[in-house]
């Protein structure tokens, strides 16, 4: 059953220009699978908008759910987040979402995204690369600029750490010594051997699913969650 519960913010931490790490202590635990999302009911000037936020990790001793969030300059939720103090509440509810790892026959597993889209994946990738050492897995994602990169020294630890993870950070609007261009540009051979887990805004989900299925990768080896 979806529980709706209240969280309290114990924690923030700033990780680049507009993204940030916020943790919150929850009125009851929370057992989520990695990929799923709470909803967030944010009130503004006696507003009120459902806004959904995937885990990016949990911190059981404190009962603390993790976030990433992107602040939306303008946005509804943005200036609220923009404003926020530790010791700010919120109603939320969930855990929800189906976009969670099925591990099936495929020896890689890809995992795309861009901005905040990382948190369902990095939680996905950080809790399986151990379990499933005989599968590949690759983080392929995609942000602006070398200043937009989000954990990107953990992510290179990560893959220092577990010889079955490849992560590949590309720029679309900057050289530098790594990748390039829109993730696309990035994908493997043999697309139909492998499965797909995608995460981000609209116009990088549909693109990438849509060039997935029309190059005869099956439906269900590509799983997707839209955030816009
Ligand atoms: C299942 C799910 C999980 C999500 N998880 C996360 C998460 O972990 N972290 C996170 O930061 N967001 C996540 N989102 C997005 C989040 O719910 C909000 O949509 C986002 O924070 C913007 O809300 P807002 O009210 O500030 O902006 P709004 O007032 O809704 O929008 C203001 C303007 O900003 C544009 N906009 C909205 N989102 C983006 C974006 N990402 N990039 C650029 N422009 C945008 C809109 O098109 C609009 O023009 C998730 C969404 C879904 C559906």
């Amino acid at each position: 059953m979806v529980q709706s519960f209240q969280i309290k913010l114990i924690k923030q931490e700033k990780l680049t220009h507009d993204v940030f790490k916020y943790t919150f202590s929850s009125s009851t635990e929370v057992e989520f699978q990695p990929g799923q999302f709470l909803t967030f009911m944010i009130e503004k000037e006696g507003e009120r908008k459902p806004r959904s936020y995937s885990i990016f990790d949990y911190d059981k001793e404190n009962k603390g759910v993790v976030f990433l969030i992107k602040i939306i300059l303008g946005g509804f939720a943005g200036s609220v987040f923009e404003k926020m103090k530790i010791g700010q509440e919120f109603n939320v509810k969930g855990p929800l979402g189906h976009f969670t790892f099925a591990p099936d026959l495929s020896p890689e597993h890809w995992f795309i995204g861009c901005g905040c889209g990382l948190a369902p994946l990095y939680n996905i990738v950080a809790n399986n690369v151990e379990k499933f050492s005989e599968k590949k897995f690759v983080l392929l994602f995609s942000v602006k600029k070398k200043e937009d990169l989000i954990l990107h020294k953990e992510l290179q630890e990560l893959e220092k750490k577990y010889s079955n993870f490849i992560y590949l950070p590309t720029l679309t609007r900057e050289e530098w010594d790594g990748k390039t261009g829109r993730v696309q540009k990035h994908l493997p051979k043999n697309l139909k051997e492998k499965t797909f887990y995608i995460c981000g805004i609209k116009e990088l989900v549909v693109s990438v699913k849509d060039l997935l299925l029309e190059e005869g990768v099956a439906p269900e080896k590509v799983k997707f969650e839209r955030y816009s």
